[in-house]
């Protein structure tokens, strides 16, 4: 691994002024420490943001602000989050093991990085990695990477289980940096890779996220699934955030559907939520909507697997959150 300086933060402030070009923020360390055995990740200097006092989960109102250092167990495990918010908590507890939950941060979960396989072997070319360097994914191994949104330079996808449930329920994410405070909408944060896939969000080079903010939940039923090859310690090769509220006459009042792990970005299939929301809440309505979203899909020979996957997904989703 290669040497690098070490400091703890001791304010968002203090993190933001010790941030210069070569400096990474260290959160739980789950996957950029992994990323730094492996030589992907370079950093000259790691500031240490996991101690911050960022570590509450606090009620406004009807909102709740998540610090962006509480430990993905404790989000988890929080009763409000549990009783206001259980899709969110369902897919924390989706991710990883029970080790890696007690490590990983909020902020760290929304921003660790792809696990294509090429971009983790320094010895291999990969657009994401090493820019211009070429994607062998494309004629290669692509099979968990992604049919939506990709881009000749990037097929990858965005792995965190979390960032699916938060873009299903409109969060915002707070970021202080060196041009000062801004709230980012999820869906949002992160980005399609068009011709710069080394770039997975729309955050500034010294960007601290310091929270993540609910809205009030919408109304509903409400889950989240993930369809793995293993039953735990495995990514997604589809998951699924999805919320639903019909009327006593059967008809969809509203409906919030997010994809993980078929695009670069947690995907809103905001084309099915338009078909559905003022629509019959039927199976036959459920399968239209989701054949009108996954009519964008581009897949590669080896992932087209994911449009059947995907589209099963949400109609047993939706056929299970239906009164
Ligand atoms: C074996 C294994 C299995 C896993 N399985 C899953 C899974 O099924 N689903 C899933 O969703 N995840 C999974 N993960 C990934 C895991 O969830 C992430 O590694 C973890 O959430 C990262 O959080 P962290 O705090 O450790 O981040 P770190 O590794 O510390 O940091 C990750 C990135 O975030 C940046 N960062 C950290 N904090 C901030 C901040 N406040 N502001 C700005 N930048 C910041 C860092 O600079 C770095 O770029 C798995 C990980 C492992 C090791
Ligand atoms: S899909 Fe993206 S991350 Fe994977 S090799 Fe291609 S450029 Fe790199």
């Amino acid at each position: 691994m290669k040497p690098f300086e070490y400091a703890r933060a001791g304010s968002p402030s203090d993190a933001v002024r010790r941030y210069r070009p070569g400096t990474m923020y260290l959160g739980g360390g789950t996957n950029l420490v992994d990323l730094m055995r492996l030589g992907v990740a370079e950093p000259d200097r790691l500031v240490d943001v996991s101690r911050l006092p960022l570590d509450a989960i606090e009620q406004a109102g009807d909102r709740l602000r998540v610090g962006a250092a509480v430990r993905n167990t404790d989000l988890a495990a929080d009763p409000l989050v549990r009783a206001r918010y259980p899709m969110l908590a369902r897919a924390v507890l989706a991710g990883a093991s029970g080790q890696v939950r007690n490590m990983a941060t909020v902020a760290g979960n929304l921003l660790q990085r792809t696990r294509c396989a090429y971009f983790q072997d320094v010895g291999r070319p990969c657009n994401k990695r090493r820019p211009g360097s070429g994607c062998p994914a494309i004629e290669g191994d692509h099979t968990n990477l992604a049919v939506l949104g990709a881009s000749d330079s990037c097929v990858a996808t965005h792995p965190s289980d979390m960032a699916v449930a938060l873009a299903a329920l409109d969060a915002e994410v707070h970021v202080t940096g060196p041009e000062g405070d801004r709230i980012i909408p999820m869906p949002g944060l992160h980005r399609l890779p068009g011709d710069e896939p080394e770039r997975d969000t729309v955050l500034e080079p010294g960007d601290l996220i310091t929270a993540v903010e609910l809205p009030a939940p919408p109304p509903g039923a409400s889950t989240y699934r993930k369809v793995r090859e293993r039953a735990s310690f495995a990514f997604a090769l589809v998951s699924i955030a999805a919320t639903l509220d019909v009327g006593s006459d059967g008809v969809v009042n509203d409906c919030r559907i997010a994809l993980g792990s078929v695009a670069h970005v947690p995907w809103r299939a905001e084309r099915a939520e338009r078909l559905l929301i003022g629509g019959p809440a039927t199976g036959a309505a459920f399968l239209r909507a989701a054949e009108a979203e996954l009519e964008q899909a581009r897949p590669l020979p080896r992932n087209a697997y994911k449009l059947p996957l995907a589209r099963n997904l949400i109609v047993a989703t939706l056929e299970e959150l239906a009164p």
